[in-house]
């Protein structure tokens, strides 16, 4: 499988905690959740919510950006970090990677595309690997971090995600932190933080859960809201996933390095001379540009291997095109064209990265 969670009494004994308290909706266990993330990434505040996509949403809001506006984003990466800027009325402008080897958001392409209009540029730390965040900061405008690949990666001593104004992160199944669904902002900003908040749950200002525990009878409402607010079950499996993620991240790091060793040599490997980002999210290969991608994707289906592409880009879907058609991207559209990702998480042994690495060698030829 190409992906894979690694729960067990922890998880288990966590939901059952939440059920046997009868109390369901975002409450103490997204508090205390909140709590250590924030201490384990360093920032001043995280907040809850009910995935990546919703965070991203209100990171849009927060940062001010709405009709008119522009943002700079990767086309390489999930929908998510586009839609994002779509969902508050302003227009994604997509910017070039750095290279083949380093799938990241170009400081140099971001800069070109900069104009009076652009109220925020949207990273990606693909994989794992830290955007070159220094030269990106040092563009002007405000930055947000889609890290919903890089919970535990770091810049220069810095968890990513903390590096601009707002951080992503996601919870969702397949990440390197999975509680199914769910979602985090970080923040060093007390003004952006309260307006996250508030807009997490309708504008309004105060919580059930302060107005069961008395503190509040009542409440209104300053601003237009969502409701994008994490459940406590969630919650719970989020709190007992932390507490793995640093031995997680390491098994993911060791089932990597085999990989480096052990794969094909015709197969460029991005990032390959880079020391491991200390989350690694995904193991991606680039086929040489004559093989058949389908056909190779199949052959490895046949040994029961399965695979994956991260990403077909976004400029390039439908409903992009509508809104955008001129849009080129060589090096994005290049990368995407040869990109296959092997399975990586924390329970591939060394052997099971060795089966993989034959069947790809089966498959190439
Ligand atoms: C998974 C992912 C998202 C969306 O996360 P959800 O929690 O599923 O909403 C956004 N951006 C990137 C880069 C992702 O990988």
């Amino acid at each position: 499988m190409l992906s894979d969670v690694s729960f067990d009494a922890a998880e288990e004994d966590a939901v059952l905690s939440v059920i046997r308290s009868g109390w369901l909706s975002m409450g103490p266990r997204t508090a205390e959740f909140e709590g250590k993330l924030a201490a384990y990434t360093g920032a001043g505040h995280a907040l809850a919510t009910s995935n990546c996509t919703t965070a991203l949403h209100l990171a849009m809001l927060a940062a001010g950006v709405g009709p008119g506006d522009e943002v700079i984003v990767p086309s390489l990466s999930f929908v998510a970090t586009a839609n994002a800027v779509l969902y508050v009325g302003a227009t994604p402008v997509f910017a070039e990677i750095e290279s083949l080897d380093r799938p990241l958001i170009s400081p140099r392409e971001v800069e070109a595309r900069i104009t009076p209009r652009t109220k925020a540029i949207v990273v990606m730390h693909y994989g794992g690997f830290a955007c070159q965040m220094d030269a990106i900061l040092g563009l002007g405008p405000p930055v947000i971090e889609d890290a919903a690949h890089a919970i535990g990666s770091n810049y220069r001593g810095r968890a990513c995600g903390t590096l601009g104004i707002l951080g992503c992160y996601s919870f969702f199944a397949n990440k390197n932190l999975a509680a199914g669904e769910g979602g985090a902002i970080v923040t060093n900003d007390d003004r952006l933080f309260d307006d996250l908040r508030l807009r997490r749950s309708h504008g309004m200002t105060t919580l059930s859960w302060d107005r069961f525990k008395g503190h509040a009878f009542t409440y209104d409402v300053v601003d237009l809201g969502f409701n994008f607010r994490m459940p406590e079950l969630t919650a719970a499996v989020a709190i007992a996933q932390l507490a793995k993620l640093e031995a997680n991240n390491r098994k993911r790091e060791i089932a990597a390095r085999a990989y480096l060793e052990m794969l094909p040599r015709e197969l460029e490997i991005p990032f390959g001379r880079e020391p491991e980002p200390g989350a690694r999210h995904l193991m991606p290969v680039l086929l040489p540009a004559a093989v058949d991608r389908s056909a190779f994707m199949a052959r490895l289906r046949e040994q029961r291997v399965q695979s994956s592409i991260h990403y077909a880009p976004i400029h390039q879907f439908s409903h992009y095109r509508k809104l955008a058609a001129d849009v080129s991207l060589p090096v994005t559209e290049e990368y995407a064209r040869r990109v296959v990702t092997l399975p990586l998480h924390p329970k591939r042994s060394t052997e099971d990265v060795a089966q993989i690495c034959a069947a790809v060698r089966t498959a190439l030829d």
